[in-house]
């Protein structure tokens, strides 16, 4: 069998550069260029690295006329309406309520039963079948293991998700892995263009290799909320009473964010550890900025028990307004 060696071509799709995957590129690429496309596909690994856009890109492949290799022209109807999300013979089934449904996949059964509407290929994909139940996936066999003439299945799954075996036998799987920090950041700066180093780094690391979690991260405004607390926490004006009044209003801006709170809990223990490695002599700016607090080894330690108890606290679902206070103090102190 031959190794699968890196891929050096820049991959774009829907007009932006593809980053990392390159086990996927080059498996996906190879079946292309021999004619052995799989009818079924599974696009295995971590949320948000890119499985969908993948999905699109591979899509638009199948249909461009000009495509070499994974890369389409971009320009051709068929691309412009892949790029764009309206081409009528992109299928997407994706979860209703955190779960497929046997109605969802009834629905897709009967739209395959007819012959796609322009395209050489029509392109289903079914999303995070993980959260597929028996009969929904029981329903799916016969069509994954032959989907009628001109059906390209594109299946994605969380990896760490239960999938049935039946589901899995009837695909190719392609693994998905996370991306490195440096991959994470470059897209997040290609998405965002107004973003500033120092916060597509941040959220590349606090979105551990997904992109896609870390854009979500972007729009909850999470590193802003993260360096007013630090600001907080470094004001040496910040003692006595207007100190309290400040710390009490910044616990309430913590707790509003609900959901997201361990997210920013997240941030604050990055924080916490490039102080540290500070003191260390790894002066390495990730991100905060030289806002750092001169606290003791032993201090910095209680500091990450502090955070680590707001999060256990979080967790059996403690008054959020009362964890962040007091964490608050305790960092304060
Ligand atoms: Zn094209």
């Amino acid at each position: 069998m031959a190794m699968v060696t890196e891929t050096a071509e820049i991959l774009t799709i829907a007009g932006k550069v593809f980053y990392g995957q390159n086990q996927a590129r080059n498996l996906v690429t190879r079946s292309l260029a021999t004619g052995r496309l799989a009818h079924a596909y599974l696009f295995r690994g971590p949320e948000g690295v890119g499985k969908q856009l993948f999905a699109k890109g591979l899509a638009a492949a199948v249909n461009c006329k000009e495509s070499k290799g994974l890369n389409s022209c971009g320009v051709c109807p068929a691309c412009i309406k892949f790029a764009a999300d309206s081409h009528p013979d992109f299928v997407l089934v994706a979860p209703d309520k955190g779960v497929i449904k046997i109605g969802q996949i009834r629905e897709l059964i009967k739209t395959l039963s007819f012959a796609p509407y322009e395209a050489r290929m029509r392109v289903v994909l079914i999303e995070d079948v993980h959260t597929m139940r028996r009969e929904a996936a029981n329903s799916l066999l016969k069509t994954l293991e032959e989907p009628p003439e001109n059906n390209l299945l594109i299946l994605t799954a969380d990896s760490a998700g239960n999938i049935l075996q039946t589901i899995i036998s009837r695909c190719q799987t392609i693994p998905f892995y996370a991306l490195t920090i440096q991959e994470t950041t470059e897209i997040l700066q290609q998405q965002s263009r107004e973003m500033d180093p120092g916060t597509a780094t941040l959220l590349a690391r606090l979105g551990e290799g997904s992109p896609g979690k870390a854009l979500l991260f972007h729009r909850r405004n999470l590193v802003d909320i993260c360096r007013q607390l630090i600001t907080l926490l470094t004001d040496q004006d910040a003692d006595g009473d207007k100190g309290v009044g400040r710390i009490l209003q910044m616990a309430e801006a913590m707790a509003a964010l609900k959901e997201d709170l361990p997210h920013l809990l997240g941030l604050v223990r990055l924080w916490i550890r490039d102080c540290l490695l500070g003191d260390f002599g790894f002066g390495i700016d990730q991100g905060f900025g030289t806002a750092r607090k001169d606290w003791n080894k032993e201090q910095y330690f209680a500091k990450l028990q502090a955070v680590d108890r707001a999060e256990k606290e979080l967790g059996r679902n403690c008054n959020r307004t009362l964890v962040c206070e007091v964490l608050l103090f305790q960092l304060n102190s």
